[in-house]
């Protein structure tokens, strides 16, 4: 059984697919409490569902991509038989993480978005380092950044670590309404990073505070 918050059909807000339609499955409670979090509403409210149960409301909008994100979906034991059910399908099927559990037993071809806590989480020493040897590449890098400490810190991980070209992306992705976009694009130009700036799509199309989207 799992406990699941929501499960609903959008646009894909983020990562490389952003802008394209997907099924979102986001499963109930984390362990991290980021200052910035989204998804509070995440932490405790879900309802119990049978992985079969899933896979037939995931089934039912008839979409070849899926994305498995919570709260922290690898907290529950049974995602790993969701996410290898789901790639069963023949379907696309993409986890969000948040880089403190560890990343091993999620199936090969799963599409790992992993998140690195910068310091303005106030998360960053939580995360699972061995996460980024783990990584296949297809899988991507995302950096929540806040202020221009974090700017420094996510820039300086993605050298220690030679996540370009290593991972399909590395994703920096501003704090919505903490930093403008503009700065953050000026920084990585001036630093000549090969990161990718992103937006998350779906805030811009149905507004910040909206769920389910
Ligand atoms: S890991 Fe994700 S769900 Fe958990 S507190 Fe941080 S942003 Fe929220």
């Amino acid at each position: 059984m799992l406990t699941i918050n929501e499960i609903f059909y959008s646009i894909q807000g983020e990562s490389t697919r952003a802008g394209q339609p997907c099924v979102f499955v986001r499963l109930t409670a984390c362990d991290l409490r980021c200052s910035w979090c989204d998804t509070p509403y995440a932490f405790d409210e879900g309802r119990k569902m049978s992985v079969d149960d899933v896979i037939a409301a995931v089934e039912q909008y008839g979409c070849p991509l899926v994305e498995v994100t919570g709260g922290e979906p690898l907290l529950q034991e049974d995602v790993y038989e969701l996410m290898e059910r789901l790639s069963g399908t023949g379907r696309t099927v993409m986890l969000e993480t948040g880089g403190h559990r560890s990343i091993a037993r999620v199936p090969a071809g799963v599409l790992k978005i992993v998140d690195v806590k910068c310091p303005g989480s106030g998360e960053a020493d939580k995360t699972d380092w061995s996460n980024l040897r783990a990584l296949a590449p297809h899988d991507e890098v995302k950096f929540v950044i806040k202020d221009r400490g974090d700017y420094e810190f996510a820039r300086d991980v993605v050298s220690r670590h030679s996540l370009v070209g290593r991972v399909a992306a590395v994703l920096f992705s501003p704090v919505h309404g903490a930093l403008e976009a503009r700065d953050l694009a000026a920084w990585i130009l001036e630093d000549r990073l090969a990161v990718r700036l992103q937006l998350q799509v779906h805030k811009f199309i149905w507004g910040a505070d909206v769920r389910g989207v």
